[in-house]
């Protein structure tokens, strides 16, 4: 059973090596990384295996016309102070701090983000204020129970006038559903600040605690956050990486993944394998051994890609902040954001850019869209915002990043649990990542699942 007869030969760069089985670990993102990472340091013998000509996945930093920027507006977040401190011991003091609010632009105003209620007054004015109160209080009254949805989530939490102005435009921008089709675990920590604590704070003791909660702290590698992935190749070691291997089947008994079909023609022998490719390309190669339902399962699962679009402008700076939001539906972006204000490395002196997010999915126009076309249709929209003068515009680029966002659609958790379930029948293969396990997770989950990956491997089989 599976998906190629050939027999099994590891060919590397330099020929032909005898067919050791190993693991595998398959795509070379921020999680097979970190789990090579950690592979590694527990001294087990392992290969990654990844498509693209380079390493690094949906994280990494690109260089354009002198100009550095990141595949979307990435930074460390400190929330799990263990792989803090393994990024710490990497990148040492190439790793800033940095301490910058973002803010969103609605109406033509510039609000702080995350929304407090002092900011939010003086956004929408006495009448809009008591407007939004009133709301609020209602939907406290007849929103009752968590609901299942993240409209019901918002409008509960926020009333519908704050909801639909920040959050409900915005989330269907972002992953292409409304909000009554989408999962409430999708609002993360946005509006977090909107309570009587943070009012009463921000009133008496004002920038103070307002840069405390705000959530403006965060750690970024001085050339970019790619640099965080290449850390984690270079500790993987250069022979144990491998680019341009795109994984193309899986051979299996049914019970155990054997080996590993990599560009169509060649097979490696796996011990163990980790998978981070994504769910359904998993399930895809091995589809022969899941029952049909949850085949079914699998083709409702989607993601969300994403154009950047680079504007370069012949400026020192355009922007103070981390990321500018943009929840109102005139604006094709969901954010921008200037690469130098994370690190001033990331842009030569007197020169900056911005970057715009659009989402969309593969089928769009937006995704195919050429070049000229969009850096025209960012640099128009931009305009108003009081950034740039035209004659600074000196150009642009796009990248396009594909299969960005794992689709959290309302009730999919329970058809990703089948699938998981379905492939957990494979005793020797872990799925890994934020779209190898279809979840909305960041860079340190990446780094604590590669973690806690290889701890559980390393307990089946103390030897490696
Ligand atoms: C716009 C945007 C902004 C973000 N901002 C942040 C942020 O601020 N902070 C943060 O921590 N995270 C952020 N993230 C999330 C972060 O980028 C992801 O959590 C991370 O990239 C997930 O890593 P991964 O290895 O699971 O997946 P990926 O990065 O998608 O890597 C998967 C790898 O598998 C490879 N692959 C796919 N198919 C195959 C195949 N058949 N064979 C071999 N290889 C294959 C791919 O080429 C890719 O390299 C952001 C993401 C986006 C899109």
């Amino acid at each position: 059973m599976g998906s190629s007869e050939r027999t099994p030969a590891t060919h590397t760069a330099g020929g032909v090596a005898p067919a050791a089985k190993r693991l595998l670990i398959l795509g070379g993102g921020p999680a097979g990384l970190a789990a090579g990472h950690f592979a590694s340091k527990a001294g087990l013998d392992f290969q990654i295996l990844e498509a693209a000509p380079r390493t690094g996945g949906n994280a990494v930093t690109f260089v354009e016309n002198g100009l550095r920027f990141d595949s979307g507006a990435h930074r460390l977040h400190d929330r799990d102070p263990a792989m803090t401190q393994v990024v710490k011991e990497l990148l040492g003091a190439d790793l800033l701090e940095c301490s910058i609010p973002s803010q969103i632009y609605h109406h033509g105003r510039f609000v702080d983000f995350p929304l407090s209620p002092l900011n939010l007054c003086r956004a929408l004015g006495l009448r809009g204020s008591a407007r939004a109160a009133l709301k609020f209080l209602t939907a406290r009254l007849t929103h009752r129970g968590d609901g299942d949805t993240f409209e019901h989530h918002a409008v509960r939490a926020y009333g519908s006038d704050i909801a639909g102005r920040f959050l409900l435009g915005y989330s269907e921008k972002l992953w292409g559903l409304p909000g009554s089709q989408l999962c409430p675990s999708i609002s993360g920590k946005r509006l977090k600040g909107l309570n009587l604590r943070t009012f009463l704070l921000e009133t008496f003791q004002g920038r103070r605690a307002k840069s405390e909660h705000l959530d403006g702290r965060f750690y970024y590698p001085r050339l970019g956050f790619g640099m965080i992935a290449e850390s984690l190749a270079a500790s993987c070691g250069a022979e144990r990486v491998r680019v341009n291997a795109r994984v193309t089947g899986l051979r299996h008994d049914g019970r155990r993944i054997e080996a590993v079909e990599v560009n169509g023609s060649e097979i490696i022998p796996a011990a163990q394998v980790i998978c981070t490719l994504p769910l359904p390309v998993t399930a895809g190669l091995l589809a022969s051994a899941l029952p049909q339902s949850v085949v079914e399962d699998v083709a409702s699962l989607r993601f969300r890609n994403v154009v950047l679009v680079g504007l370069f402008l012949r400026r020192a700076s355009a922007t103070q902040v981390g990321s500018i939001y943009f929840p109102d539906p005139d604006f094709p972006m969901t954010r921008v954001f200037e690469p130098r204000n994370r690190s001033a490395e990331m842009a030569p002196p007197g020169r900056t850019m911005l970057v715009a997010e659009i989402p969309c999915d593969p089928a769009d126009a937006v995704w195919q869209q050429p070049e000229e076309e969009l850096v025209s249709l960012v640099a128009d929209k931009l305009r108003g915002c009081g950034w740039f003068h035209d004659d600074e515009v000196e150009g642009g680029c796009v990248k396009r990043l594909p299969a960005a966002y794992p689709v959290l659609a309302a009730g999919v958790q329970g058809r990703v649990r089948r699938v998981i379930d379905g492939l957990a029948v494979f005793e020797n293969l872990t799925l890994l990542g934020r779209n190898g396990e279809f979840r909305y997770t960041h860079v340190h989950d990446m780094l604590r699942f590669g973690h806690d990956a290889i701890a559980t491997l390393t307990r089946i089989s103390p030897s490696g």
